[in-house]
């Protein structure tokens, strides 16, 4: 009953060489944990960051950007981009079409106003200060 009593309260120390042991398999531990961290960083698709482009399901798309770009293949990714000069010529027609229509919704009129009027606050002082 004693010794049972005994077992139950208090862990009975380690001997030394349970303690070696013990020790051998914590530092195991802690390598392989370094090691699967490592493996991990080591994939380039760890690094890559995830596409977020807005889905039919109007979820974030989570699959990975195509390296150096922005979005996966699905939204883009491997998009050129426009490449005869049409293509960009319509591309800039369009921008400035956005642009035109945002603009007429009132709130960044005043934005752009102030921030114009702020650059033109800056460049004045910039000029006054050359001289
Ligand atoms: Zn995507």
């Amino acid at each position: 009953m004693q010794t049972l009593l005994a077992l139950l309260t208090l862990p009975a120390p380690l001997s030394p060489e349970m303690q070696e042991r013990a020790r051998a398999i914590r530092l195991d531990m802690r390598k392989r944990r370094r090691r699967a961290l490592e493996w991990k960083a080591s994939k380039p698709s760890r690094s890559r960051p995830r596409c977020k482009a807005k889905t039919r399901s109007g979820a974030l798309c989570r699959r990975l950007v195509v390296s150096g770009r922005k979005r996966c293949p699905n939204h883009g990714g491997l998009s050129t981009g426009p490449r005869t000069e049409s293509g960009r010529a319509a591309v800039a027609a369009s921008n400035r079409r956005r642009v035109k229509t945002r603009a007429a919704s009132g709130a960044e009129v005043v934005l752009c106003s102030e921030a114009i009027r702020r650059g033109e606050l800056v460049l004045a002082e910039l000029e006054r200060r050359r001289r």
